[in-house]
């Protein structure tokens, strides 16, 4: 069974149901089209040949872009036609047969915010909002027409307070999901996640060089079990939560910085100079050293530092950086130490 992936770039495009579309219009597709076999047999048999034949197309071309979508293909006929063959369908069965179609026009509403991304949707509910009511002042006066109106405008607006309160859940639900409790720092599933997105390679023609590189730095605190061996645990998450206020207070704004596991941490640092990333590491170092994190408790820092290589991938980055810091820690704690940079 395929799992929904909840992207966070989704839900900053303001676009809940984007991950989950594609398996949405599938099965669409392939319920349409069987729920409007009995039309079509009902419109042949009744003699009404050309309409018959016209829903028999539509339900082929249903079943095609249905079995393409769960084949993983694009579909032969985009969906925004789909969506605007369906509403123009909806417009002519008013003009054609009568009021009694108009209540196609309320699935047709919700279909457009399930298969388009929201804002096509939004461009597509107005122009059936406006469509379907003059059609059906045409065939059944004004009184039906306001009526028609304004159940259309309270439907478009409810199924979009409801998409705004699931946008908000989702949003709600992936901050926790990639956020440390304790700390509030980014945790390890969002940073693991980040790295595979960093691995992109080199824009071709160029060998990345030219570009300052990302910059890893390796944190951990040093002799930190002492601390919670002589003032408590309670202490040492208080130590934890002072060291990522302090951190977050020193970054730049597009710094990241993740708890990766107890006591240690990663700070990302995109497209920066060298020099300044051992800046930054050496400044950290020193403001941690000369801050108190608890009353009366001061802790120190060793740091691994390591610059991406153009086009490597995540692990041997974080290797690098990992390896940095062991010899941090080896040769004394309280260090920034540099991965050696591969020629
Ligand atoms: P080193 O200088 O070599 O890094 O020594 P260390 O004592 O910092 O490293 P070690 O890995 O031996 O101990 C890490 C300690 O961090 C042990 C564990 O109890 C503590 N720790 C891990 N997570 C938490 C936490 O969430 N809260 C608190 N208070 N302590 C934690
Ligand atoms: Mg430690
Ligand atoms: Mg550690």
């Amino acid at each position: 069974m395929r799992s929904w992936h909840l992207s966070w770039k989704h839900l900053w495009a303001e676009d809940s149901l984007a991950a989950f579309r594609d398996r949405i219009a599938q099965h669409l597709c392939v319920f349409s089209a069987v729920l409007l076999l009995p039309f079509t047999i009902n419109h042949l048999l009744m003699g009404r040949h050309m309409l018959g034949t016209i829903i028999l197309l539509a339900q082929g071309v249903l079943f095609v872009n249905g079995y393409s979508l769960r084949h993983g293909r694009a579909t032969p006929v985009p969906m925004w036609i789909m969506v605007l063959a369906f509403c123009s369908a909806v417009v002519a069965s008013v003009l054609g047969q009568g009021l009694d179609t108009v209540v196609w026009a309320f699935p047709a509403l919700f279909i457009g915010y399930f298969l388009l991304p929201r804002r096509q949707a939004q461009l597509v509910s107005l122009l059936l909002v406006v469509a379907v009511p003059v059609a059906v002042f045409s065939v059944a006066g004004t009184a039906s027409a306001v009526r028609a109106l304004a159940a259309l405008v309270l439907t478009l607006a409810m199924i979009n307070v409801v998409l705004s309160v699931i946008g908000e859940l989702q949003v709600a639900l992936v901050q926790q999901a990639i956020t440390d409790p304790l700390t509030g720092a980014w945790n390890r599933r969002h940073f693991d996640e980040l790295l595979v997105q960093m691995q992109a390679p080199p824009v071709p023609g160029t060998n990345g060089a030219s570009r300052p590189p990302n910059v890893l730095l390796a944190l951990d605190i040093d002799h930190f079990k002492a601390v919670n061996d002589r003032h408590g645990h309670a202490v040492g998450d208080a130590v934890l939560k002072a060291l990522v206020q302090l951190v977050n207070q020193r970054k730049r704004e597009g710094d990241q910085l993740f708890r990766t596991g107890g006591e240690e941490f990663v700070l990302l640092l995109p497209r920066i100079r060298l020099d300044d990333a051992r800046r930054v590491a050496e400044e950290l170092r020193q403001l941690v050293e000369n801050t108190e994190l608890a009353p009366g408790l001061r802790v120190t820092v060793s740091i691994g530092l390591s610059p991406q290589v153009p086009g490597q991938v995540a692990s041997p980055w974080l290797a690098a950086a990992d390896g940095a810091l062991y010899e941090a820690k080896r040769s004394g704690r309280n260090r920034v130490v540099m991965a050696p940079v591969a020629a």
